[in-house]
């Protein structure tokens, strides 16, 4: 029987609907790039904790010029031992202690050093101070739980003093491909066969967006076969990726096998192109993506449902949106109603602006993710889009 379709947007509600964040780890900072952060991260003190010379130069008392009796020195990480008092000067460095008594630092290249005194110039209260507390407040929400944890957040957990961070667990992804004509690199293609692609396509779509893949396989068209590599997936994975053999021909054993597993579907099959044989189950916390075989529709589906599924497993609030592009159609673009259409296109700039130029092609032919630029939604309303009109790119 085939699919009766549901449109994209309601595919995807029911994704995150079945979805929640995994439960979080305490991650060495070392180790939390790119992780999503699961705890509010303030800041335990006033930083700068003191008042601090933003130049190498002179702490004085603010005031007119003068000449002053250097009394010391203050250095980073070495503060002088002593108060200042009216008449003298410190020496100091970038970064080092205000030494009591002193409000301004005059810049060594405006003074005069002779015989242990310094000659200054007139100057301001503040004059080169870095402020106690300017950067943070004590208690000051720095790093908000959902973030992702990028150089800038890492180094501001570093600057208040955390050396670990609770972050939500990476979600174990499992990446199966289904086919008999499938052989992977580096073995001669016998008659019939066909490299796989879709391991290399779903491991690094779920790799990237921050997923731990664990396993990938080859398995061959038969029932026992897929049952049982569905099975091995859905012990070890929290999301399962498999590809193929998820329509209604003959050897399309993906849906049995996963019924027969007590995987409950949540959908089959979304009025999209390509990507409509797209299944979606689950048992317990464990999630199922049947994912069809063509290797551009894999691509179009997984980053369609599967991405925002690692996503919420992460625990973003605001995920991370595709890089998108403005672009003028080139050409006429044809399409049904009821059903989201995308398109590969090729940007192409001239005479300063931006074209989209489609990549014709059908679902198999992968080399179209590497010609195009992205995608162009003809959407289900639309009868086609013509050329001149702006759109849209999702950039790959
Ligand atoms: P299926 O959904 O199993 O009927 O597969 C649809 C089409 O995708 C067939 O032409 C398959 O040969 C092809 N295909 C299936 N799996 C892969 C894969 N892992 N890599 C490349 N092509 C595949
Ligand atoms: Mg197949």
């Amino acid at each position: 029987m085939a699919p009766d379709l549901i449109p994209i947007a309601a595919a995807r509600e029911r994704v995150l609907e079945a979805v929640s964040p995994l439960p979080t780890e305490q991650v060495p900072l070392a180790d939390a790039l790119g992780r999503v952060i699961a705890e509010d991260v303030t800041s335990a003190q006033d930083l700068p904790p003191f008042d601090s010379s933003a130049m190498d130069g002179y702490a004085v008392v603010a005031g007119e010029g003068a000449e002053l009796e250097l009394v010391g020195e203050s250095r980073a990480g070495h503060p002088a031992q002593r108060a200042l008092a009216p008449g003298q000067a410190i020496a100091i460095s970038t970064g080092a202690q205000i030494p009591e008594g002193a409000d301004a630092v005059v810049p060594v290249e405006q003074v005069e050093l002779r015989d242990g005194r310094v000659t200054v110039p007139g100057v301001r209260p503040g004059n080169h101070v870095r402020h106690a507390g300017e950067d943070m407040r004590a208690g000051e929400l720095v790093v908000p739980a959902g973030a992702t944890l990028g150089p800038s957040e890492l180094a501001v957990a570093a600057s208040v003093g955390r050396d670990r961070l609770a972050c939500g667990r990476r979600p174990r992804v499992s990446v199966l491909v289904t086919g008999d004509e499938l052989v992977g690199p580096g073995v001669p293609l016998e008659p019939g066969q066909i490299r796989d692609s879709n391991t290399t396509a779903l491991s690094a779509l779920a790799a990237r967006v921050g997923a731990d893949v664990l396993s990938r396989e080859v398995v061959p068209d038969n029932l026992d076969s897929t049952t049982a590599a569905l099975a091995g997936a859905l012990e070890r994975a929290d999301v399962v990726c498999v590809s193929g053999g998820v329509s209604v021909g003959p050897h399309d054993h993906v849906k049995p096998a996963l019924l027969s597993l007590g995987v409950e579907e949540r959908f089959w099959g979304v009025a999209l192109k390509p990507g409509k044989p797209t299944w979606f189950g689950t048992r317990g916390d464990r999630f199922v993506f049947g994912l069809p075989g063509n290797p551009v529709s894999a691509m179009v589906s997984g980053g369609l449902f599967v991405t925002p599924a690692i996503h919420r497993l992460l625990g973003f609030t605001h995920p991370p949106q595709a890089a998108t592009a403005r672009a003028t159609l080139t050409h006429n673009l044809e399409s049904q109603t009821g059903r989201d259409d995308f398109v590969p296109v090729r940007l192409v700039s001239r005479d300063g602006a931006l074209y989209a130029e489609p990549v014709f092609g059908k679902s198999n032919q992968i080399f179209i993710l590497v010609r195009g630029d992205g995608l162009v939604l003809v959407p289900r309303d639309a009868n086609g889009l013509s050329a001149g009109a702006e759109v849209e790119v999702g950039l790959f």
